[in-house]
C-alpha cells in the first residue's frame, strides 16, 4: 500500500466514515486512507437522531444512511404523556458501510483493518507494529478519551433487539418511558419499533458513575417487555450496551491552553456530542460538512495544499462548540447535582411540557435566549439552594478539582 495519502482518518467509526464520505462527495480529487483497529469498518451499531438536529442542506445527502424514519414519537412520565411531532431517524452500520462502499470499490477510499494506531501528528501516524503512514492531513476519530478539563456524569444503557412472534403493535418510537421505577438516577426505557415484529428495547440510566450492571439491567428489560409491553413470545436477536459521557462542566480556559491543536480530533474524541443526550451523530455530520467545505475551498485557493485551512478552523470550531453548550452544562448540573437521583425524572417531565419548537431547538442546540428563560422559570423541580450552589461553572470546577485531589 502507498504510505502517502491526501488524508488519513484514524478510526472507521461514525465520525471517521461520515467525514470520508462527505469529503468524497464534495471533492472528486481526494483520496483517503482510513485506519481501523478492529476487523471491520462501521462496527455494529444503530445511531438515532431527530431529523431537525440536522442542517437542512444536509438532509438529501444523509438520506441513504437512514434505515428507518418515523414522523413522530412519544414520551411518558408519571404525570405527562405526549406525542412530539418531530421526525425521528435511525441509521446503522450496514447503511453506513453502504454509503462508503462505492468509494472503496473505486479505490479512492483505502481501508486498513486490524491496525492499531499508537501515535498521531498533523501529517503522519505510527501503528503499533512501528509502520509509519504519511498524509497532507490527519484526522483523529478514535472515539472517547477522558480529559482532565471536562467533568462528567454518565448515560448508560443496555439494549435488546427483540423479534416477536405476533406483531408487537408499537407504531412509533417511545423515546423515554420514565413511568418505570427509578434506580440511582434518571431511568427510562427507550423503544424503537424497526418493523412490525422487531424492536429495540433499551433500559437507560443517567447516573454519576460509569459502572454498568449488565445482568441486572438485562433482567429489568425482560420485566419491562412482559409487564409494560405485554409480550411473552419473542427472542432476543441482538444486544448492545453503551456508557456515554454527559458533560457537567468544562474548564474552557485550561482546555484551550492545554490543547494541542495540531491533533485534529473529530467525533466524540473531540468533544463533539450533545452535552445532555450524549449523542454525536448531528455534530459528526456538521463537522464532516465543515471539513469537506474547507477542503473544497482549499482545492481552489491553494491547489498545492488544499488542507491548509483545516488547522485554522479546528480551534474555532471546537471552542465554539464548548461555548455553545454552556447552558446545556448548567442544566446537567441541575439534573445531576441539584436534584435527588430518584427525583431527576421530574426535571424531564417538566421540560417535556414545553413547546415542540423549543424541544427541537434544545436537541439541535439552537436555544434562543427566551427559550432558556422558559426552561428556567416557574416552580423549580429541584431545591433552590442546591440549584444556586451548582449554578456557577467555575465554582463547580473548583470544588470538583479539590475533591479529585482529596481522593488521590
Ligand atoms: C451502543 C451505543 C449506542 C449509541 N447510540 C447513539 C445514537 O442512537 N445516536 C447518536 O447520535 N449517538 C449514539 N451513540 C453515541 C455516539 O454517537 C457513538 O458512540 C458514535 O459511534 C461515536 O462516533 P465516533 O466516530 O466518535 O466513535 P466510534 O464510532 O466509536 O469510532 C471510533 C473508531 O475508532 C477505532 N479505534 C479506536 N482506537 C483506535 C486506534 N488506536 N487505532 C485505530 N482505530 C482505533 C474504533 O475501533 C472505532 O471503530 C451511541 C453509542 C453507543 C456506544
Amino acid at each position: 500500500m502507498n504510505t502517502q495519502s491526501d488524508m488519513i482518518i484514524v478510526g472507521a467509526g461514525l465520525s471517521g466514515l461520515l467525514t470520508a464520505w462527505r469529503c468524497f462527495d464534495a471533492n472528486p480529487e481526494i483520496e483517503i486512507l482510513v485506519i481501523e483497529a478492529s476487523g471491520r469498518i462501521a462496527g455494529d451499531h444503530t445511531w438515532s437522531f431527530n431529523l431537525t438536529d440536522i442542517p437542512e442542506h444536509l438532509n438529501d445527502w444523509i438520506s441513504p444512511f437512514i434505515a428507518y424514519q418515523w414522523s413522530c414519537y412519544d414520551v411518558k412520565f408519571p404525570k405527562r404523556e405526549r406525542t412530539l411531532e418531530i421526525p425521528y431517524c435511525t441509521g446503522n452500520s450496514d447503511t453506513l458501510r453502504a454509503c462508503v462502499q462505492p468509494h472503496i470499490n473505486s479505490g479512492r477510499l483505502k481501508v486498513l483493518l486490524n491496525t492499531k494506531v499508537t501515535k498521531i501528528d498533523s501529517t503522519s501516524v505510527m501503528t503499533e507494529t512501528g509502520r509509519r503512514y504519511g498524509a497532507k492531513c490527519v484526522l483523529d476519530a478514535r472515539g472517547f478519551k477522558p480529559n482532565d478539563n471536562v467533568f462528567l456524569g454518565y448515560q448508560k444503557f443496555v439494549g435488546h433487539v427483540i423479534k416477536t412472534v405476533e406483531p408487537h403493535g408499537i407504531e412509533r418510537p417511545i423515546i423515554m418511558d420514565a413511568t418505570v421505577k427509578q434506580f440511582g438516577g434518571y431511568r427510562f426505557v427507550y423503544c424503537l419499533p424497526f418493523t412490525d415484529t422487531e424492536m429495540l428495547v433499551e433500559d437507560t440510566y443517567y447516573t454519576d458513575g460509569p459502572e454498568l450492571r449488565r445482568q441486572e439491567i438485562d433482567a429489568r428489560i425482560k420485566d419491562y417487555i412482559r409487564d409494560n409491553l405485554g409480550m411473552y413470545d419473542y427472542e432476543v436477536i441482538q444486544r448492545e450496551k453503551g456508557v456515554l459521557p454527559i458533560t457537567l462542566a468544562v474548564d474552557e480556559n485550561a482546555f484551550d491552553n492545554d490543547r494541542d491543536w495540531s491533533k485534529r480530533e473529530i467525533g466524540i474524541r473531540g468533544g463533539f456530542y450533545h452535552a445532555i443526550s450524549g449523542y454525536s451523530l448531528p455534530d459528526a455530520l456538521i463537522i464532516a460538512d465543515i471539513i469537506s467545505e474547507e477542503i473544497s475551498e482549499g482545492f481552489e485557493d491553494y491547489p498545492e495544499n488544499p488542507f491548509k485551512n483545516i488547522d485554522t478552523i479546528f480551534p474555532a470550531v471546537q471552542i465554539g462548540h464548548f461555548e455553545n453548550e454552556r447552558f446545556l452544562r448548567l442544566l446537567n448540573r441541575m439534573l445531576f447535582r441539584a436534584a435527588k437521583p430518584e427525583g431527576r425524572y421530574k426535571i424531564l417531565q417538566r421540560f417535556y411540557g414545553l413547546s415542540d419548537g423549543l424541544i427541537k431547538r434544545f436537541y439541535a442546540n439552537e436555544l434562543k435566549r427566551r427559550d432558556k428563560v422558559r426552561i428556567l422559570i416557574g416552580k423549580p423541580p429541584v431545591p433552590v439552594s442546591k440549584a444556586l450552589y451548582n449554578f456557577s461553572e467555575k465554582a463547580f470546577i473548583k470544588r470538583e478539582r479539590a475533591a479529585r485531589t482529596q481522593n488521590q
